[in-house]
């Protein structure tokens, strides 16, 4: 670059973060540092695994932003497949009946990749929507079957399922449960992951508060649906432990429960698999789909249900008082398709689960050197681990210490983006969740990178 558009860039970034300030309230974000500090990165552009911004800085995007780049940056198919539809026709609404070609054709593909009866797809333009759409479906299902009770939805601690009122609400992570402005009666909170409490321990000491003694007390006459991310994501990447999921699968059965699978972020190969059910072999009632649908390249959600749940809404004879203006979005939908096609023809699922495979042993190795690094978790290319100072006698750092946001700033500084999570006393959480087309070289220079912050934060400490 010449003196001459340095300087050009230079001032374009000035006048863009004035103007950001001034007229943009930032999502998940601390508002009065943006006003103060403005924008920390304007991104110009990516290829890959990277990104690059005004200044002329490159970023390894560690985190495929919000877990949902799945095929990296800068694809042209995917844009191509975009330029394409919207030259045809970029939108055409799903209402009253009217359907385009992408749309249909998403849905049966849908249909073929997910388990079991998952047949039928309602789209939406994200994962929040989607969720919301299947609390929705599942109470209207009851109520086509004469329970007009059967309404509550139990979710888990530290899951996280948007910020959409009802989505947030069910959101376990108390920041955003909070932010919901909802004190909804019917959206319930359970403890996560104790197993053992839902096959039946009721002396278990952890029983008070899991979803059995929920349904317990409550009825499950009064409960519509359950919940759950198959790995929690923005909770702090938790992986249940083995038997949970067909635990909850069963508990859900025996009571007639619907279990919904919040797959917003582990679906289209994150973990390794298509879905993240798939590790477990469970079909749930419902699963909500969006972000790697399309990699993020447009905007699209989904929920899909089981044929019989398909089989008694169809029986309705009135309106379904339900759908967003870009439910079945045909642009959004052409994007989905040549996602799917791509992710399928250069075998990325299969990829992650290869490169999960290192990323674990990278992780083993950095807990192994660093006495403060601990309980690495990796399925495919979803990994978190966690930063203690005392691992063994289970003691946090001091809140003053703030060592994952500081760990996460010291890979900003050497060029990778990952992300802290510590909103709770004590959680230093770390997650890494690289794009699925990253190669072993590129899962090197992560290693690498995050290797040589735990060694300058280890200097702080
Ligand atoms: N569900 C899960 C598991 C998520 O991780 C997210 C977003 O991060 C959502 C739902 C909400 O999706 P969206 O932000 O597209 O509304």
């Amino acid at each position: 670059m010449s003196q001459n558009q340095i300087v050009q860039k230079e001032s374009l970034a000035a006048e863009l973060a004035k103007l950001d300030v001034k007229h943009l309230l930032h999502p998940s974000t601390n508002p009065k540092a943006q006003v103060e500090f403005g924008p920390k990165i304007i991104f110009t552009s990516g290829k890959g695994i990277n990104l690059y911004d005004m200044k002329g800085n490159t970023y390894i995007d560690g985190v495929s932003m919000l877990w949902n780049v799945n095929l990296g940056h800068g694809n042209k198919e995917l844009a191509d497949a975009s330029y394409k539809q919207m030259t045809d026709i970029a939108y055409a609404s799903a209402f009253y009946g009217y359907a385009n070609e992408p749309t249909v054709r998403l849905a049966e593909k849908i249909a073929s990749l997910t388990p079991g009866d998952l047949n039928t797809v309602f789209f939406t333009s994200g994962g929040s929507e989607s969720n919301d759409t299947a609390f929705k479906l599942s109470r209207f299902y009851w109520q086509l079957q004469g329970y007009k009770e059967k309404r509550k939805i139990i979710s888990l601690r530290r899951g996280y399922h948007g910020v959409t009122v009802a989505a947030q609400r069910a959101t376990g992570i108390d920041v955003y449960r909070d932010f919901s402005g909802s004190m909804d009666p019917d959206i319930l909170n359970a403890k996560a992951h104790v197993t053992e409490c839902e096959l039946g321990d009721k002396s278990h000491p952890e029983y008070e508060g899991s979803i059995r003694s929920i349904i317990e007390k409550e009825g499950k006459d009064k409960i519509a649906a359950v919940i759950v991310e198959p790995i929690q994501g923005a909770g702090g990447v938790h992986i249940p432990p083995d038997e949970y999921l067909q635990a909850i699968r069963k508990l859900c059965d025996e009571n007639d429960i619907h279990l919904i699978a919040d797959e917003v972020i582990c679906g289209f190969g994150r973990t390794g698999k298509m879905f993240g059910v798939d590790h477990w072999n469970i079909v749930p009632d419902f699963m909500s789909i969006a972000k790697g649908i399309t990699s993020g390249y447009a905007q699209l959600g989904g929920v899909v249900m089981r044929e019989k749940i398909r089989d008694a809404i169809t029986q309705f004879d009135g309106m379904l008082a339900h759908g967003f203006t870009y439910s079945g979005h045909p642009t959004a939908c052409a994007v989905g398709l040549k996602n799917i096609e791509i992710l399928e023809r250069d075998g990325l699922v299969e990829n992650a689960h290869r490169m999960g495979n290192e990323l674990e042993k990278a992780l083993h190795y950095l807990e192994d050197k660093y006495e403060f690094v601990t309980k690495s978790r990796v399925k495919g290319l979803l990994a978190g681990f966690d930063l203690m100072k005392d691992p063994d006698a289970n003691i946090p750092f001091d809140e003053s210490v703030k060592a994952s946001v500081s760990l996460v700033d010291e890979c900003y500084q050497r060029g990778l983006l990952i992300r802290p999570f510590d909103f709770e006393p004590g959680m230093n959480i770390i997650a890494i969740a690289p794009p699925l087309i990253i190669t072993k070289n590129e899962l090197e220079q992560i290693i690498h990178i995050v290797d040589d912050s735990l060694s300058a934060l280890s200097k702080k400490l």
